[in-house]
């Protein structure tokens, strides 16, 4: 028999005991212990041994116990489960076995003697103040563009530079957009809500850096295509992603022909699969409209751009803060000065 420690934490170092475990063996998995904890303690409260649901995950709404309300509903634990395993799937929490983050649920954990279980919470939006939980909502995040990850059978013969032998071009950022007027259209497309007839493609070809990637002789060209709005007007993604894709493909097959030919797989990547598949909202690359009025003191939101947040000790970086998306380490570069600034000031323990 094993006994886990179980621990919450919702705000960074708050620990607090959420129970233990026995187990009989000394190997298990995060979906055995998520099963488990959520049994118990929805067992627990159904049994009446505890007044009020302080679970893993909320039960619904119908079947909390509220304010008032003395008759006592029925959790379903089974149903908790299956929430507690898609806020697992979606981010929602982590997990900690003693000091080691497990990110997958069915690999075998081997147990110690008093292992601890660690459930990082993300923060609950109900904890958070109205008025800048107000304004988070309001942040804009439409995404507007989408990646297609090719498997090929050799390079690009471009027909501006003939050639299917490595050469230096290959290794560039390529971009099919071929006048302003191109991109103007491409653009009017999307604001009318539909992805562009004519897409703006760029184009890296990782294998001709690091030949590991792939077989000999095999490459992989990686997309990203413009423009692709989130919010379609009259139509949904997952039925048009393969007919954009098409276009992308043609966009690049009039600058290099064979590209078709070397096609030997395709991984097609809408903005509503970087939402679902990544979480980024809207499938937004850059975690907000990279606009004006949501640059500078006024991201994420005015009044929170120094990296701090209403919750004492949390701190936020990335691209939905100052001075936004890219690949430059800015945020966590400025937001581990402002942590550093408070912890010598001593507002940090
Ligand atoms: C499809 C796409 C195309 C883009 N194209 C461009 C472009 O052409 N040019 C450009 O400048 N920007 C581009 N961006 C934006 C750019 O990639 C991001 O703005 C930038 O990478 C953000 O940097 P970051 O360091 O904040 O986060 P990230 O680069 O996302 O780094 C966060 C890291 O933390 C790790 N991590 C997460 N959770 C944990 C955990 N619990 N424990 C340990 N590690 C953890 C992640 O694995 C990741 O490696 C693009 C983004 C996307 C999605």
């Amino acid at each position: 028999m094993v006994s886990l420690a179980i621990l919450d934490e919702i705000t960074p170092g708050n620990r607090h005991a959420a129970g233990g475990l026995e187990l009989e063996r000394s190997t298990t998995t995060l979906r055995e212990i998520i099963r488990l904890r959520v049994r118990q303690e929805v067992l627990r409260f159904n049994d009446g041994a505890t007044e009020v649901f302080r679970g893993l995950v909320q039960p619904e709404e119908s079947e909390r116990i509220l304010n008032g309300v003395r008759q006592r509903p029925v959790v379903d634990w089974e149903k908790q489960f299956e929430k507690a395993v898609a806020a697992f799937r979606g981010n929602g929490l982590l997990v900690l076995v003693d000091d080691c983050q497990v990110t997958e649920l069915d690999e075998p954990i081997d147990l110690q003697p008093q292992t601890k279980v660690t459930f990082l919470k993300l923060v609950d939006a109900n904890d958070l103040d109205g008025e800048f939980r107000g304004e988070v909502e309001k942040i804009r995040m439409e995404g507007c563009s989408m990646k297609i990850n090719l498997a090929l059978d050799g390079l690009p013969d471009f027909t501006a530079y003939p050639g299917s032998t490595l050469g230096p071009h290959h290794r560039a950022t390529i971009h099919v957009c071929p006048s302003m007027e191109y991109v103007d259209r491409a653009w009017e497309d999307a604001k009318a809500g539909r992805p562009s007839e004519h897409p703006l493609v760029e184009v890296t070809i990782p294998t001709t850096y690091d030949d590991s990637l792939a077989p000999p002789g095999k490459h992989i060209m990686c997309i990203f295509a413009q423009y692709a709005p989130y919010t379609l007007k009259d139509a949904d993604w997952d039925s048009i992603k393969e007919s954009f894709a098409d276009r992308c493909i043609d966009a690049l097959a009039d600058c290099a022909p064979n590209i078709r030919d070397l096609i030997v797989h395709r991984q097609v990547i809408s903005p509503l699969d970087l939402e679902r598949e990544y979480s980024l909202t809207g499938g937004n690359i850059f975690h907000g409209d990279m606009t004006l009025d949501q640059l500078f003191f006024m991201r994420p939101v005015a009044g929170w751009a120094k990296y701090r947040t209403p919750i004492d000790a949390l701190y936020m970086c990335g691209s939905g803060t100052h001075p936004g998306g890219g690949v430059m380490g800015a945020p966590g570069y400025n937001a581990a000065r402002e942590i550093l600034y408070d912890w010598r000031g001593r507002k940090l323990n």
